[in-house]
């Protein structure tokens, strides 16, 4: 009868502790975090399932630490200077060349309308 008490509370023990045991098999970063989760949530359902659920899902050490330095250097060289340059850089290089809205002609900077396909350029002035 002893036997089976110490083995039904080994065994609840164990199920307490099944999220801090599938954190430490996966090897995850928060492993302790997780534990201590575990240790004094564990007790309730919602709790024992959440440290359940970050056990599952936390990512291992090994992954993390090797996913940093490789990520770094590959954003870097897609952001090159240059194409951020161009990206910036205004259509007109300067504030006198006008071109017309509807064609892309280039017009003077005081026409009304553009030569090349009449389109308003602006709002005739009042009289
Ligand atoms: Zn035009």
């Amino acid at each position: 009868m002893v036997a089976v008490m110490i083995f039904a509370f080994a065994l609840a023990v164990v199920v307490y502790f099944i999220p801090s045991i599938v954190a430490y098999a996966r090897r995850t970063q928060n492993f302790l975090a997780i534990f201590l989760l575990n240790l004094f949530l564990g007790w309730s359902l919602l709790g024992w399932i959440g440290s359940l659920i970050w056990a599952l899902l936390d990512e291992k050490k090994g992954y993390a630490y090797v996913q940093i330095p490789v990520a770094a250097p590959s954003n870097n060289a897609s952001i090159s200077p240059q194409p951020r340059a161009i990206m910036t850089a205004p259509p007109t290089p300067s504030s006198t060349a006008v071109f017309c809205p509807h064609c892309g002609h280039a017009v003077g900077p005081e026409d009304l309308f553009c030569a090349h396909c009449g389109h308003a350029l602006r709002q005739p002035p009042e009289k």
